[in-house]
């Protein structure tokens, strides 16, 4: 069988990498390593000078064991101190990794491609976020424990090494033969671990969805299906975690055994050395004392390859989001134009969303500056995509999209989104207040100003009449706002954008009549001034439109006004016909 080429590690690359997250942090870790070493020192020191109490305390000198408990005492009481510091300093250091790389990989999560967040679940996300972060915020102190505890552990050695040479050799290979065992169990423990993260997500993504989608689950009566697959999930991520833990398990149990039967052999070695003569009593005594430090000796180095593992699985799993590799980012052009005039015009555009099945074949149109236009169509046939290409959610296969004559891809992301503003079928509202939510679009608007734009919306006089009017909470995803209202809010945030282009995608689900004409109010204020591009899933509320494109299985089949478009399209004809008998 051919063997897998091995991967190369990401260790050293991703330590770097997360250095640099840890930015005004970087003082306290050097205060933090200053005390670890001067701690780890201390820690060398101690049994030397505590096996020179039992040497006085075996030759009687007991002033001289007096005054070495003196110093023992001295050392303890540094050794308190430095702990107090090192938990202040850990914290503080801990504290900037994880804000720094949670903010980072907030902001790269929203630079992300919707194809890319459209493939994955949301949980992939939201565990790196939170879960992966906190793994690795204490990268740097875990790696200067295990450096303390391991310059502790040599003092040790070179004491036994001063002591008794027979006994410094076995030492030595009773902890080798320790540190590769765990040596072998850190390699099973990262397989389960990695599967076990990706469970995780999954975990987390249906855990969420649970909640958010609360309403339709208790609607549908699908509760029960959908526990189900949320305890399939919980119980496989378990099961994954119970693997890890029995393997450690297991481990640790051979583990204790050989530990045993080295602590047997040990003895063993040792009254064999001493019936020959060649270890003294209390030599023998002090290495005794310190033999279980021993046989840790290695485990430092065990501890910090366990933690390299843990830390390569997940450091790389948190650098995909931040990277470009794995999850691609947006990418826009550099050309700048401070303000569009609102021409469209669609060339040929092809576009698919999995790469198999175009869903706009050749599309050509062209919209002018100021017009009303509304795209016309059964439902699937791509009008909606349209939007998101006008929008760059998503990018053209093939083809060109012009914006003021400028190919799409060419301009700079603020030419691009500062110029136009979409109102969706069912606008994300955000749990703040609605005056919050409408400052999301202008940042520094007055309530004049944002009343203007409510009031144009047709939205103002509800919220007005709302006991905490602007300041009301709205709750996740605008809970207590109608779908219309809803929309309306979105109208508000658009105008106060002021964005040449608006594009609207009017909602499917049927708002009653009043509201109906709210929003047609809202958007005849706008008509003149703004190029308004329209996705109609009622004609009725587009006939007033400039020109009206004809939308059939991802191509324009027919443009002009309603007049026209009656007289000359029998497709038209009948999708209005239709409408009217709704
Ligand atoms: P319309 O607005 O005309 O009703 P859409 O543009 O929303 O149609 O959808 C056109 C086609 O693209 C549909 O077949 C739909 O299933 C598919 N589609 C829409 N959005 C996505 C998406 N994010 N991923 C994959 N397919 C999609």
């Amino acid at each position: 069988m051919k063997k897998e080429p091995k991967k190369k590690s990401t260790l050293w690359p991703n330590v770097k990498k997360t250095w640099k997250f840890l930015k005004e942090g970087k003082k306290y870790l050097i205060f933090y390593i200053i005390v670890s070493i001067l701690e780890g020192i201390l820690g060398a020191i101690y049994p030397i000078i505590s096996a020179k109490i039992i040497l006085h305390i075996t030759s009687g000198a007991m002033s001289q064991v007096l005054l070495t408990a003196g110093i023992v005492f001295l050392l303890d009481f540094l050794y308190s101190i430095s702990s107090m510091f090192k938990t202040k300093l850990y914290n503080k250091v801990y504290r900037h990794v994880a804000v720094n790389i949670q903010t980072e990989i907030a902001k790269e999560t929203l630079k992300l491609e919707i194809s890319e967040v459209d493939k994955a679940s949301s949980g992939v996300f939201i565990d790196r976020l939170n879960k992966d972060t906190a793994d690795i915020s204490g990268v740097f102190m875990e790696y200067t424990y295990w450096l303390s505890n391991i310059i502790s552990k040599l003092g040790i050695l070179y004491a036994v090494f001063c002591l008794n040479k027979y006994m410094f050799i076995y030492s030595v290979v009773m902890a080798g033969i320790l540190f590769f065992m765990d040596k072998k169990r850190l390699a099973k423990q990262y397989e389960v671990q990695k599967i076990g993260r990706e469970l995780h997500e999954k975990k987390t993504s249906i855990t969420g969805e649970l909640v958010r989608g609360i309403r339709d689950i208790k609607v549908l009566n699908a509760s029960k299906n959908i526990l189900e697959q949320t305890t399939k999930r919980i119980v496989d991520t378990s099961n994954e975690e119970m693997k890890f833990i029995s393997i450690r398990a297991k481990y640790q149990f051979f583990k204790e055994m050989i530990r045993n039967i080295c602590e047997f052999l040990f003895l063993f070695l040792g009254c064999g050395l001493y019936t020959k003569g060649l270890l003294s009593l209390p030599n023998f005594v002090i290495i005794y004392h310190y033999e279980w430090q021993i046989e840790t000796l290695l485990m430092g180095i065990a501890q910090i390859m366990e933690f390299n593992k843990k830390f390569d699985l997940v450091s790389g799993r948190i650098f995909e989001v931040i990277e470009d590799e794995k999850y691609q980012k947006e990418k826009f052009g550099t050309t700048k134009v401070e303000k569009l005039t609102g021409s469209i015009q669609f060339k040929n555009v092809v576009f698919s969303y999995d790469d198999n099945h175009n869903i706009l074949n050749k599309m050509n149109f062209e919209i002018e500056p100021n017009q009303k236009v509304a795209f016309v169509g059964k439902s699937g046939a791509g009008k909606s995509t349209i939007f998101s290409l006008i929008t760059k959610l998503y990018t053209i296969k093939k083809g060109s999209i012009l914006l003021d004559g400028h190919k799409i891809e060419d301009l700079d992301e603020s030419s691009l989104r500062d110029n136009m503003s979409i109102i969706t079928q069912n606008p994300y509202i955000f749990n703040f207040s609605i005056k919050e939510n409408l400052l999301l679009a202008k940042k520094d608007a007055s309530l004049e100003e944002i009343r203007e734009a409510c009031k144009m919306a047709c939205i103002d006089d509800y919220i007005m009449s709302l006991d905490d009017g602007y300041d009301t909470l709205v709750g996740e995803n605008g809970v207590i706002l109608s779908g219309g209202q809803k929309q309306r809010l979105a109208i508000a945030r658009a105008l106060l954008m002021k964005t040449e282009i608006i594009l609207f995608d009017e909602a499917t689900s049927a708002l009653d009549n009043e509201t109906q004409e709210e929003i047609q109010r809202a958007i005849s204020n706008l008509q003149g001034e703004y190029t308004i591009l329209i996705v109609a899933h009622r004609l009725s509320t587009v006939v007033d439109s400039d020109k009206i494109f004809v939308v059939d299985n991802g191509k324009i089949v027919d443009s002009g006004t309603h007049k026209e478009l009656l007289k000359k399209s029998t497709f038209y004809k009948s999708l209005y016909d239709k409408d009217l008998n709704v």
